[in-house]
């Protein structure tokens, strides 16, 4: 008799929640994770100065609190709204954004405001069913197909198609911001997609973080794997499946190429062919800061958001993002930003803040990014710099040696398109070798922290 029902390789939000789902299903279960603490892109630490907690990777979560496993799970985290979910301040002060609420967000496109409630309020009517198509392993049959068809006719299109079809700077711009999250040029298929998926969560979720920091998400996903009789053991970095105890099913939260290296053999010869030379995405360039106060934004917008886009406009977006598909490092960068000490006190010491920020960059980039991502900070926030006490940076290759799932900088499990999302289709995408499974962001439905790749792969080891 095996040691294990279930060896899962990786403690990052996938692998965990493979494992809760197997705790759930009566399996016994080992966690083995390679750094001294659990979480992957879950983790938050205090990276510049005592009293600072910064999310060292993930900050921002529209997927995980719509997330069907999470909210089948019950996930004990608190999760902080702030008052409005995304802002994009388009300069000299002109506001734009998402609030909770569609028809404000409607009114505030002006001439757009009827062809965005036009094509975004359907698709928030029926949210949970489309997140639960969007979020479901795309090679099955939808669980909803007229949901699934009603986001996939828009779906399908390319960004720049659906964006091409609004005419003020302040809808074009916010919709490109929702794009950007696709890490793919704006005329490929399916980025229409995304940005409408990330525009519906808005107003159907919002955009939380977690109270305390990302990690909580992790810390409550391993209290139901231990409750359950799991163990999780860190600090162990796992090369080969040699080194396992015995289990009945081997799942890796890890990426394709490590995954053949940790299966040897065992992993069939059609995975190993399809997995070599895999193409990666770009990267990102991150910075956590510490600051004395909070960033004056001169837009009224921007002070109520959680996360705040900066770019300016759809054509200056997409310029930015078009430079880095071109393997350049764009000048003005589009930049993600995050302030969670403004909705979570916990974060800072009273009266000081943290800021989180992340810009794209070409695959394996060592640019260091500081200078233009504060740049663009400033230009919608003058005097933001001399708030600036500490900060904290991570180029490609700090971020890959963080977590070797961050190959070459990409934080998006191998880039986006319908290649990927079909890639694996023929020998099913989470199923590698007689008893092996990959459960981690490289397998459908893909990043983000929503534990579904690891709920499905889970599924598919047990059958149940
Ligand atoms: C800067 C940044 C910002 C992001 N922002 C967001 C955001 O705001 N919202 C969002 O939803 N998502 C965000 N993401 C993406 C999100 O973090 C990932 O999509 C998600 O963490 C993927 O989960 P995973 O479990 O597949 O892999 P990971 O979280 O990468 O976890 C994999 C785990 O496996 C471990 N591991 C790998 N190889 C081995 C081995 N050989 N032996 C033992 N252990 C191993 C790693 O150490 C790691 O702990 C961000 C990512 C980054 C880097």
């Amino acid at each position: 008799m095996s040691e294990y029902d279930a060896v899962i390789v990786g403690a990052g939000p996938n692998g965990l929640a493979a494992a809760v789902h197997l705790t759930r299903s009566g399996r016994r279960v080992l966690v083995v994770e390679q750094a001294d603490t659990i979480g992957g892109g879950t983790r938050t630490e205090e990276l510049t100065l005592p009293g600072f907690w910064h999310d060292v990777c993930s900050a921002i979560h529209p997927l995980g609190i719509a997330s069907p496993f999470f909210r089948e799970v019950g996930l004990d985290v608190e999760w902080v709204h702030p008052e409005i979910p995304v802002s994009h301040p388009l300069g000299d002060g002109r506001p734009a954004g998402l609030k909770r609420d569609l028809e404000e967000s409607a009114l505030s496109f002006g001439s757009d405001g009827q062809r965005y409630r036009r094509v975004i309020g359907p698709l928030v009517e029926r949210a949970d069913e489309i997140i639960d198509s969007f979020l479901g392993p795309l090679q099955m049959v939808p669980r909803n197909p007229a949901s699934f068809a009603r986001l996939a006719t828009r779906g399908a299109l390319p960004a720049s198609t659906i964006i091409n079809r609004f005419t003020t700077d302040e809808a074009r711009g916010v919709l490109a911001g929702m794009a950007a999250h696709a890490i793919a040029p704006f005329g490929s298929p399916l980025t229409g997609g995304v940005a409408l998926l990330f525009a519906v969560t808005a107003h159907a979720y919002g955009w939380p973080m977690v109270k305390g920091g990302s990690r909580g998400i992790a810390e409550a996903l391993a209290a139901v794997i231990v409750a359950g009789g799991g163990a999780i053991e860190t600090g162990r970095l796992v090369t080969s499946i040699d080194e396992l105890p015995s289990a009945e099913v081997v799942l890796l939260d890890v990426m394709p190429e490590s995954a053949v290296e940790i299966g040897g053999d065992r992993v069939m010869s059609r995975y190993r062919r399809r997995s070599s030379g895999r193409k990666r995405g770009p990267a990102v360039f991150k910075i956590d800061w510490a600051l004395d106060g909070p960033i004056p934004w001169t837009d009224e917008l921007s002070p109520l958001a959680g996360t705040v886009h900066l770019g300016g406009t759809y054509e200056e977006v997409m310029a930015a993002e078009d430079e880095v598909h071109a393997g350049r490092h764009p000048s003005r960068p589009f930049v993600l930003l995050a302030q969670q000490s403004k909705f979570d006190p916990t974060r800072a010491p009273e009266g000081k803040h943290t800021a989180w920020a992340y810009s794209h960059v070409p695959g394996g980039s060592d640019r260091d990014m500081t200078e233009p991502i504060e740049a663009q900070v400033e230009r919608f926030a003058p005097g933001f710099r001399d708030l600036i006490l500490d900060r904290h940076t991570m180029n490609a290759a700090a971020l890959e040696a963080h977590n070797p799932n961050y190959v070459g900088g990409d934080i998006a499990g191998g880039g986006f398109g319908v290649k990927k999302v079909f890639q694996f289709g023929s020998i099913g995408p989470y199923k590698i070798g007689d008893g092996i499974y990959l459960c981690s962001s490289s397998t459908p439905p893909g990043a983000g922290v929503h534990g579904m790749c690891g709920y499905y792969a889970a599924k598919a080891a047990i059958g149940a």
